[in-house]
């Protein structure tokens, strides 16, 4: 705890994983003792992971005591910080996120007895590992896992994962086989995607769409899934149809919903139940929050690779069609945010035509010259919440949208006393 608050002292962000950094020093061991006797939970994907983990943890709360990683530290340190600080001694289960390169060594320590995979892409450029490359280290250790059930004669752990990915598919699929390698649930949670699974993560095959992917090479292929999100309701198995109603916006916080929600039937938690837990979740990490600020609403929202400023830009436009708010877009390039921003001219900016948007951050000027070339009219700013005063007395909106990459988000949530 001391370790966490010096953290916090000397301004080194929410000092979230700091004592399992410690820990993790003194006892290697250490992840694997902590979680011996506990059911695992692991969720994981390149965009989501967090609000996933965030809803799956509501959704099984009301029936099991859930210890979560809900600060985003998701690496092997920042799962063993979770549980050093827990101040509870005993819980039932823990639902962790971890991120894609931790995987492989958070499962070797924590045995989990569910894997979450929601979607592998591209994140910005200097963080880059190839996509088929990290596909293939998710199956490694998924056939690893089904290994070692197999030595323990123990019980197989189970698999919840995204259908319309076909990264995904790749490394959950037994190689070269249609056949899973562990039990696996199939959520189709949508792939809007697509730059980075042109053609099939086995062969390099370009598709087929039959509308579904198949590769006509070497037959991989969406497989049916078991849950589905069709138009806002989700059908579950057996057919039953429900309406999501998140409180959360966007097609991709429905797709998180419908991971969540198919991993907590696997865990045995009935369906309205998650549900009611699950549409509880208003804000993940500041992420989403509204606060006041300069007379009007501000909504803070987070997206840090090409597919997830897709989604976010989606998401933004689908909310702004009744009130066409204006916008500020904010993008830093410190280490965490990847330094080399070129990733920018992968993400549709032209999508924001005709709105008022304002930029600003760190490297607003690389921002101009992209929102140049997609043919917006924006306003250059040099403060971020200075732009959205100026927005507010300008236009007199009531509500305005703030999107920022990684460490713009967290300015921007330290200045707005977001918690
Ligand atoms: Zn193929």
């Amino acid at each position: 705890l001391l370790v966490r608050r010096t953290s916090r002292v000397l301004g080194r962000g929410a000092g979230s994983a700091a004592p399992g950094t410690i820990a993790g020093r003194l006892a290697p061991g250490l992840l694997a003792a902590l979680t011996q006797d506990r059911q695992v939970v692991v969720v994981s994907a390149t965009n989501g992971k967090s609000t996933t983990t965030r809803m799956l943890a509501a959704a099984i709360e009301p029936q099991l005591s859930v210890l979560t990683n809900v600060e985003g530290s998701n690496l092997e340190r920042g799962v063993l910080s979770a549980l050093l600080t827990d101040p509870r001694r005993v819980r039932d289960i823990c639902v962790f996120e971890v991120d894609e390169l931790a995987l492989g060594a958070v499962a070797d320590a924590t045995k989990p007895q569910v894997y979450v995979l929601g979607n592998l892409s591209r994140d910005q450029l200097d963080r880059m590992t190839e996509v088929r490359a990290l596909g293939r280290r998710w199956a490694a250790l998924l056939a690893a896992a089904a290994a070692r059930a197999e030595e323990e004669q123990s019980p197989k752990p189970s698999v919840v994962a995204n259908c319309d990915d076909p990264h995904v598919v790749a490394a959950v699929l037994a190689a070269g086989s249609d056949e899973p390698v562990l039990p696996t649930t199939w959520v189709a949670a949508g792939y809007p995607w697509t730059t980075d699974a042109a053609a099939c993560p086995r062969c390099a095959h370009p598709w087929t769409y039959d509308p579904r992917y198949v590769c006509d090479s070497c037959g991989l292929q969406r497989p049916e899934p078991h849950w589905s999100l069709e138009d806002g309701m989700l059908r579950a198995p057996g057919g039953s149809r429900t309406a999501l109603d998140l409180s959360l916006p966007g097609r991709a916080n429905r797709a998180n919903a419908a991971l969540a929600l198919a991993a907590a039937a696997t865990i045995g938690v009935d369906l309205e139940q998650a549900l009611s837990g699950v549409q509880q979740v208003s804000s993940v990490a500041g992420r989403y929050s509204r606060v006041q600020f300069a007379g009007a609403e501000v909504r803070l929202l987070l997206a840090k690779n090409p597919a997830g400023w897709l989604e976010m830009l989606t998401t933004d436009a689908e909310l702004a069609d009744t009130g066409r708010l204006p916008l500020v877009l904010v993008l830093n390039a410190q280490g965490p945010d990847g330094r080399d921003t070129s990733w920018i001219w992968d993400v549709p900016f032209e999508l924001l035509r005709g709105r008022e948007v304002t930029i600003a951050g760190e490297r607003v000027e690389d921002l101009a010259v992209r929102c140049r070339y997609a043919g917006l009219d924006v306003t250059v700013a040099g403060d971020p919440l200075q732009a959205v005063e100026e927005l507010v007395a300008s236009t007199r909106a009531k509500r305005v949208d703030l999107l920022a990459n990684y460490t713009a988000f967290e300015q921007l949530r330290r200045r707005l006393g977001v918690s």
